[in-house]
């Protein structure tokens, strides 16, 4: 039997801890809710592997969690009995950096006090807020199915380590006993304890109990104790929806937006989505496993990042709750199911309408919201060709217009600009924002008064390869091929450049044979005005910025 242990935390945690307690200081409080919403996660994961093998639930079947405290010990003690850990996994979830995210989270510290403040909203470090109002911690925790004498006790003062030791413990779950810093005794009080958990754990769907007042009282239920999501609309309020949000995102901000639907019919389901302000730390992580929680008939299943979401909008959160789906449902399953198709593609609808609807009515707001996620939604073309149109719609990009970086110029707004004959969409395609404004190619169009895009993420060549047009009009490059401006070229100039080509031949040869194996062709153009030279690709070919993307990878 593994003895008890001194460890110490990995530096990283105790970096975060130090943050953690100077950042929540104003707002201690919250430790209650990070503690109830470990148990009501630890809940979830016991309810979904007991549907395979219910003897988990070892005769005990009802989740609950329970909050005490001790004003004599000094201690609050927050109880479940859901999955607890075996050692490796207290060891694991509690003293290492386990998960990339705060790896990332540690990578973007800045030493700016303030700042750093901010990100921690970014990451789910729940559990460390304990030692906000804690200087001791003890966490008692036993693995559903495992043997009593696999119980865990895990011990710290948030000051580097923390031992670990065996002990036997009956009851499965996990039992987190804070004793409390001097000068935290506001914590030591039913009235107080009840309205943090009002506040902020009403949305929890097992019953959070508390003794009652007075000797004969039994154990209360404290929260409404039921899922949010199936309560109507009308009496749910914007804190009730934000506190949800901040449980199922483990976020600490609230959300940008959210909607919520009922439907009912051949296929009832419910669902309650929602767009964060922040980029999740996994963003761009490819092995991204959270996304939306799938539930069937109020029992969680599994957290999905595939088939309830497509990855360019892999940044939604939320619920979907299934009544039709079976409680055994398993991710072979998912794969090809025609009713979650179904779910799928209408959650997909609501989310673009609520885009829509916030770049209509909230312009600003559509504007931080496209800041942050734009660069996902721009894998949308690609990705869902039956949504191609709503999503081009909800693209912004620099141009020439007003030539500044920040990317707020729809396609509609271009197109609204755009004068007499001109019959094509005029992008750039650049690695920045200067290299795009002061390109040579942009010359002729400012000459002519023409708005150009100015396209400057790596995913822009990838965009407008799949989305080729815009309500009927082509996109063109401004540095592939002939320059064709169509209707708007002047004939005297076309026969000038003609008549140039002729006469600068001998000239153009020279070029070419000195820059045999760098261009395949050496031509005069009128694309420019100013400069005297510049590179362009052929019409079918990759942009040059995709071109170096592809070399990068290997191609
Ligand atoms: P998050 O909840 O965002 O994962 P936390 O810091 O709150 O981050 O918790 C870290 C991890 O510790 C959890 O992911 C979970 O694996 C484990 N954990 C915390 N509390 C409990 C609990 N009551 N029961 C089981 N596991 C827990
Ligand atoms: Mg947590």
């Amino acid at each position: 039997e593994a003895e008890k242990e001194n460890l110490s935390f990995q530096a990283e945690v105790q970096q975060l801890l130090n943050l953690m307690i100077h950042s929540l200081y104003s707002n201690k409080e919250i430790f209650l809710r990070e503690l109830v919403s470990n148990a009501s996660d630890a809940a979830d994961k016991l309810r979904f592997q007991a549907l395979k093998d219910e003897a988990l639930y070892e005769g005990d079947a009802e989740l609950s969690i329970r909050v005490a405290f001790d004003k004599d010990a000094r201690t609050i003690t927050i109880k479940d009995n859901g999955i607890g850990m075996t050692r490796d996994e207290v060891v694991e979830n509690l003293g290492t950096i386990a998960r990339s995210g705060t790896r990332q989270f540690l990578e973007a510290l800045t030493g700016d006090e303030a700042k750093d403040a901010q990100l921690i909203g970014q990451f789910g470090v729940g559990f460390y807020s304990a030692f906000v109002v804690a200087d001791r911690v003890t966490v008692l925790t036993r693995k559903a199915g495992d043997k009593p004498q696999y119980g865990v006790r895990w011990e710290s003062d948030g000051q580097g380590g923390y031992t670990i030791a065996n002990e036997e413990r009956p009851e499965r779950g996990t039992e987190v006993i804070l004793h409390l810093r001097e000068g935290e005794d506001e914590f030591l009080d039913a009235f107080r304890l009840r309205h943090i958990i009002r506040t902020y754990s009403d949305h929890i769907s097992i019953p959070i109990l508390m003794d009652g007042e007075g000797e004969e009282a039994g154990e209360e239920k404290v929260n409404r104790a039921s899922a949010l999501w199936m309560r109507p609309k009308q009496d749910i309020s914007e804190d009730e929806y934000h506190e949800f949000y901040k449980h199922v995102a483990h976020d600490f901000e609230p959300p940008l937006a959210y909607i919520h639907n009922k439907v009912e019919g051949n296929l009832s389901y419910t669902s309650l989505l929602y767009i964060p302000q922040r980029a999740p730390f996994d963003l761009w992580d490819r092995d991204q496993a959270h996304g939306i929680k799938l539930y069937v008939k109020r029992v969680f299943i599994m957290d999905d990042a595939e088939h309830l979401m497509p990855r360019y909008l892999r940044f939604v959160r939320g619920v979907i709750d299934s009544d039709d789906l079976p409680l055994n449902v398993s991710r072979e399953i998912l794969q090809h199911n025609r009713m979650l198709d179904r779910i799928r593609s209408a959650s997909v609808k609501r989310v673009l309408d609520l885009l829509e609807t916030m770049a209509k009515n909230e312009p600003e707001q559509y504007a931080g919201f496209w800041q942050t996620f734009g660069r996902v939604l721009k894998e949308g073309p690609a990705e869902d060709f039956g949504n191609r149109e709503r999503i081009a719609k909800l693209l912004r990009f620099s141009s020439t217009h007003e030539a500044k970086e920040a990317a707020d110029v729809s396609f509609d707004q271009y197109l609204e600009r755009m004068g007499e004959g001109q019959d094509k969409i005029y992008y750039l395609t650049a690695d920045s924002f200067k290299a795009a404004v002061n390109s040579p190619h942009l010359e002729v169009f400012r000459k002519k008064g023409l708005e150009v895009l100015l396209l400057t993420d790596p995913v822009d060549e990838w965009l407008v390869a799949h989305l080729e047009n815009y309500n009927g009009k082509p996109l063109q490059s401004v540095a592939k091929g002939e320059l064709d401006l169509g209707e708007l070229e002047d004939k005297e100039a076309k026969e000038e450049l003609d008549k140039a080509a002729d006469e600068y031949k001998p000239l153009l040869e020279r070029f070419e044979k000195a820059l045999a194996d760098q261009v395949r062709d050496v031509r005069v153009s009128h694309r420019l005005t100013d400069s005297p030279s510049c590179l362009v690709v052929d019409d079918h070919e990759f942009g040059i910025g995709m071109q170096r993307i592809l070399r990068a990878a290997g191609h």
